[in-house]
């Protein structure tokens, strides 16, 4: 069976990615990495589905047991991927998403140099802005601090293989599927 092929999906807070990865990911064709973090859960959000929500010392506890691939400390809260699942659905020929920061996908980078990088850019600062407002979830001081992150984030997108502007969802949408296809595609050398 042909292994998958690792994907790593970048994107400022409130760039619409998890709206894109929602529609792309009906496809079972994918595995999607659930992240552990320190972060309180949103109230839409379930363990295991979302993250896996830890709180400081059971994350510290898996990084001294060196179970992450990368783990990154993001606006006051920890982020990490665990290693386990990621190989086992490459072997079993599945394509796997990580949506991670920008840190995080740098480690991932230098050990997993096979893996396709992927940047999704919000249109302009003022609709991310307006997206972080819409969404209610967050107090102005942290859509503050969202908003500073994205544009240190953003100035790291050269590093990454692709960049789609999410601007219309379904074009975005389309973007996506096509860069999986086109690496799909791809004769190996
Ligand atoms: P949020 O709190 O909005 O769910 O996520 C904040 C940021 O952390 C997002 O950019 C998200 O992609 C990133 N993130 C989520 N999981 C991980 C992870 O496992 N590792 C790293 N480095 N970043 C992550």
């Amino acid at each position: 069976m042909k292994k998958g092929i690792l994907f790593v999906v970048s994107a400022p807070a409130g760039c619409g990615k998890g709206t894109i990865l929602e529609r792309v990911l009906k496809d079972k064709k994918y595995y999607y990495s659930v992240s552990a973090t320190t972060r309180k859960p949103r109230p839409n959000e379930k363990d295991g589905v979302n993250y896996r929500f830890l709180n400081k010392a059971e994350f510290e506890t898996l990084i001294e047991k060196q179970e992450f691939l990368e783990y990154a400390q993001y606006c006051d809260n920890y982020y990490g991927t665990l290693k386990a699942p990621i190989e086992e659905n490459l072997l079993q020929g599945k394509h796997v998403i990580l949506e991670i920061e920008v840190q995080g996908a740098m480690k991932v980078r230098a050990i997993r140099p096979d893996a396709k990088f992927i940047f999704i850019a919000p249109p302009s600062f003022e609709t991310l802005r307006q997206r972080l407002e819409h969404r209610g979830t967050e107090t102005p001081e942290v859509i503050e601090k969202r908003v500073n992150a994205a544009k240190r984030e953003l100035a790291l997108k050269e590093q990454y293989d692709y960049c789609i502007v999410n601007d219309v969802l379904e074009e975005a949408v389309k973007d996506f599927r096509s860069i999986v296809r086109a690496e799909e595609l791809k004769v190996q050398p």
